[in-house]
């Protein structure tokens, strides 16, 4: 019989003698290691000892696995007896490669938190075979809870968000972002509601060399955001984007939408109720991304109701405007036309977001000189919106923290294929 081939790899761990290789009947490697460092320090001296005493009761580690195997390194640490201190006390080797109380070598550790990333502890746990006390254990040494300022770059556009924890949207925790002049997202702080108490009391941490180069704060429609915002940043221009303000007027055209099927539901002869069926999707879409079918069903929708005619057409000019007014004076002079045509053409369901317009039109038309906010908001909300899912019920605003800076910058601080690591 061939014998099967066999291969060599480096255990990447410096200072280290591999004295053993075992496999287990249930298929796990086992690694029986040894330091080849002959020293350490004195726990209470502090000094460099190297007069040898014995080892230490043996560890097992678990390492990164190979080839599917999971991996355990048997160690027996080494001691050392100290020659400088009155009763020559002992000390045990510190390697950095794992910490003393760890079940886990930091490489494995390191490996765990990249699966966590757009993943949930729960999901790790099942694939990993570890216990979900150690994974949060691992959680919290690897990733704070609050931001160390001094990690960061100057951040230059501040964004407020928010999620709302539980149903009824009364639960929310405030999510605070920032934008470096490179273009990175950062995480900056989950804030447990969205009081302008809570939010100025956290504006108030920042540092305040960090607070001068702030130049723009994008959020939604909120006033504790807002005069929070005035109040700790003054010299900042206040942007609603565009994508908040989307959200509130094509919310009132849906409701319009609803509200006409059903009626047409109702009203139309049984044949002609055929026609209303996958309508919703194509009257969300925007106009240019329809293909032809989803144009043919939704011309049928509007041909039913022209009240849905109007509002979806005037839905669809208020973007246009966001796509291309080019300046302050042009956006504010063109939403004033459309306001009213608004106003003219009878329709309720604007109602709300007239009132809003109302209030928030200045900073909303901010939007007209700072177009690179869009994106920046939008590409959080997916994040935002996936985290949800996953963490729903999570209260911990400092868990949320962690979850939240790992979905964001996971990989570009953890991966061990990413240039920056460390
Ligand atoms: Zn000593």
């Amino acid at each position: 019989m061939p014998k099967p081939p066999f291969i060599s790899i480096p255990l990447d761990i410096a200072d280290l003698r591999v004295l053993q290789t075992d496999l287990t009947q249930a298929g796990e490697l086992i690694l029986t290691v040894e330091s080849t460092l002959e020293h350490t320090t004195c726990h209470r001296c502090g000094r460099t000892i190297t007069e040898p005493h014995g080892t230490d009761k043996p560890r097992l580690l678990r390492h990164l696995p190979i080839l599917g195997r999971p991996v355990y390194l048997r160690i027996r640490p080494k001691r050392f007896r100290c020659p400088f201190c009155d009763d020559h006390p002992t000390t045990t080797q510190h390697l950095d490669w794992y910490d003393p109380q760890a079940l886990h070598t930091k490489a494995y550790e390191r490996h765990l938190i990249v699966q966590l990333i757009n993943s949930t502890v729960s999901d790790v746990v099942a694939k990993e075979d570890v216990s979900y006390d150690a994974l949060l254990g691992i959680l919290d040494r690897w990733v704070a809870t609050t931001l160390e300022w001094t990690t960061l770059p100057a951040i230059t556009t501040l964004g407020i968000d928010e999620i709302a924890l539980t149903k009824g949207h009364r639960n929310f925790v405030a999510v605070l972002t920032g934008r470096t002049a490179d273009g990175l997202l950062h995480l900056l702080a989950v804030l447990p509601d969205r009081l302008k108490a809570t939010v100025v009391a956290w504006l108030q941490t920042i540092p305040t060399d960090r607070r001068a180069c702030i130049t723009t704060v994008c959020c939604d429609m909120w006033e504790g955001y807002s005069s929070a915002a005035q109040e700790m940043l003054p010299h900042a221009t206040i942007v609603i984007d565009r994508f908040h303000v989307a959200r509130h007027y094509r919310d009132a055209v849906d409701d319009l939408c609803k509200h006409e099927v059903r009626r047409l539901r109702q009203e139309l002869p049984q044949a002609e109720r055929e026609d209303l069926k996958r309508t919703l999707w194509p009257f969300r879409k925007r106009s240019a991304d329809l293909t032809d079918a989803e144009q043919e069903r939704l011309d049928t929708l509007l041909g039913h109701s022209p009240a849905l005619q109007l509002a979806y057409t005037l839905r669809e000019e208020l973007t246009a405007i966001f796509d291309t007014a080019g300046s302050k004076a042009a956006g504010l002079r063109r939403i004033r036309c459309w306001r009213q045509r608004v106003e003219r053409s009878g329709l309720t369901c604007f109602e709300g977001f007239l009132r809003l317009l109302d209030t928030w039109q200045d900073m909303i038309a901010n939007y007209f000189t700072h177009h690179e906010t869009s994106a920046f908001v939008e590409g959080l909300n997916n994040k935002l919106k996936v985290l949800k899912r996953r963490c729903y019920g999570l209260r911990n605003v400092g868990r949320l923290f962690q979850r939240l800076t790992l979905d964001l910058a996971g990989y570009r601080r953890f991966s061990p294929w990413s240039a920056g690591s460390h």
